[in-house]
């Protein structure tokens, strides 16, 4: 029988490639296969490009703060390529009663902005006396109950354009770890923040005022990451593992056709495709997960090339929270944010449709989907004229829920990997459900690989932006 390859990763998206890329570096010597189900890799990031236009199936871009991605992007040489958008100079609106506002980007400003009623900005300072609540509690019940429910619709705004989720289903403990840590710790939100604050301060007492962070994307669209990050890589596309199982200290998987021998073993799928394989996975210590699924909230993007007679306002786009009832989420201004994304002396617009609450507009035929969504926009927009490009991007991937319960799938996950030696366990939703989280994910996976032991995730207070 061959010798075991040392580690095998399953599913060709950003962290499987991003934990054979830092693995790689860490253990230039290591022999390492990816296995990906679909023709090529990518996952859930695909850009699309028609007539001039170029537009996404999936992420539209990624905020520069996090060290793993701007590693990714420094050893990729990708840096030298990344279009940026800051967020200081492009700024965003929240419909409200039926108007575009726009919208201060980060939660202090909009405390600060005449967006909040006075009342509604001292009901936030109860925060510093109200006592933590420590059951694990929806977004929306945590943030009513600590701030008061002047604030549920920018909540509901950050969620519905991370999540395209409910804050009233969401857990607080899943989505926001770190903020929860924090209250639980200091007893309060604010003070823990200023405190943090206070210490980074200390620590780097002549360091330069932090800017606001930047949205990366690439000339060529988010499709770019993952392709520059498969080259060179052992990757074997149109392979699609049926189980998983472990044979002593080796781990056997069984694709269609083939079985693979492995050390180690990396699930680099979403939490769904990860929960199939443990489920029916034979030879481990398993006891049952307390989740069998998790709730995913999917969506459509309609995108829309416009004229010259379009007045699309300067910024990155609008998010409209629940209450407002309307029928898009919100929209992205496209070639503002990245231009060269539409003909010359055109515009394109990206707007997203359906979410979690709302899966049966995912059922409308195109045609519906772009008118709907164009009489809703132009309400909202100037748009004398209608698209002159029309295109509904219906994704395969849903993003996945982190609901009430989840944090009891995490310390289950947890379980399983220290008692199982050589499994890893990341990819979409486990981390959180964004680009960065994956990234930092899969680095610590790959260090923990490199060094032999069971990954271990960390909880941090993550900047929360619009
Ligand atoms: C509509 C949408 C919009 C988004 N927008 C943003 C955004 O603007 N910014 C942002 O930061 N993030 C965004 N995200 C999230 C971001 O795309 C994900 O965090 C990231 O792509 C997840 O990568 P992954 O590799 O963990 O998972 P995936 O992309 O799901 O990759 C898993 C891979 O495993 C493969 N696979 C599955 N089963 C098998 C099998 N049995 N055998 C072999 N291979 C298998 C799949 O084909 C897939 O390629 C968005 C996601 C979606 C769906």
């Amino acid at each position: 029988m061959e010798n075991p390859i040392d580690t095998l990763i399953i599913g060709g998206g950003l962290t499987g490639l991003t934990v054979a890329h830092f693995l790689q570096k860490y253990q230039p010597e290591a022999k390492i296969t990816i296995l990906e189900k679909s023709s090529s890799p990518g996952g859930a990031i695909r850009s699309f490009n028609q007539d001039g236009y170029l537009a996404e199936w999936g992420a539209h871009g990624f905020l520069d703060n996090v060290e793993a991605s701007r590693e990714l992007l420094a050893d990729t040489g990708l840096d030298k390529e990344a279009q940026k958008a800051p967020l200081d100079e492009f700024v965003r609106y929240i419909c409200l009663n039926g108007k575009l506002n726009l919208i201060p980007q980060n939660p202090k400003k909009i405390i600060r902005s005449n967006l909040v009623s006075l009342p509604a900005k001292l009901r936030v300072l109860a925060d510093l006396w109200i006592k933590p609540r420590r059951e694990e509690q929806t977004v929306a019940a945590w943030a009513a109950y600590r701030f008061g429910s002047s604030l549920l619709p920018f909540v509901d705004a950050v969620l519905t354009g991370t999540y395209a989720g409910d804050l009233n289903r969401l857990s607080i403990d899943a989505v926001f770890p770190g903020i929860r840590a924090l209250e639980l710790e200091k007893g309060s939100v604010i003070r823990g923040l200023l405190q943090k604050r206070k210490s980074a301060r200390v620590k780097q007492e002549n360091a330069p005022q932090k800017k606001l962070p930047a949205m990366v994307s690439f000339p060529q669209g988010m499709g770019r990451l993952p392709e520059v990050l498969a080259a060179n890589k052992n990757l074997l596309c149109s392979v699609e593992v049926k189980s998983i199982h472990k044979n002593g200290d080796v781990w056997e998987v069984r694709t269609t056709d083939q079985s693979y021998r492995a050390n180690s073993l990396v699930l680099a799928l979403s939490v769904n495709q990860s929960l199939f394989f443990l489920q029916s996975a034979s030879g481990m210590t398993v006891e049952e997960s307390p989740l069998a699924t998790v709730p995913e909230a999917r969506i459509v993007t309609i995108a829309m090339g416009f004229g010259e007679t379009a007045e699309i306002p300067f910024g990155f786009g609008y998010l409209a929270p629940e209450q407002e009832k309307r029928f898009a989420m919100g929209a992205l201004f496209s070639t503002h944010m990245f231009p060269g994304r539409a003909p010359k002396g055109h515009m394109l617009l990206e707007a997203l449709v359906g979410g979690r609450r709302h899966p049966e507009k995912l059922e409308l035929a195109d045609d519906i989907l772009v008118q709907k969504t164009y009489d809703d926009l132009r309400q909202l927009i100037h748009l004398p004229d209608p698209p002159v490009f029309t295109k509904v991007l219906r994704p395969d991937h849903g993003i996945p829920q982190l609901e009430i319960g989840y944090p009891r799938l995490l310390a289950w996950r947890k379980r399983l990997v220290e008692s199982n030696r050589g499994l890893y366990i990341c990819g979409f939703g486990w981390e959180g459900i964004g680009i960065n989280d994956m990234t930092k994910s899969a680095k610590q996976v790959a260090a923990a690989l490199a060094a032999g032991i069971a990954a271990k995730g960390e909880t941090e207070v993550k900047g929360v932006y619009f």
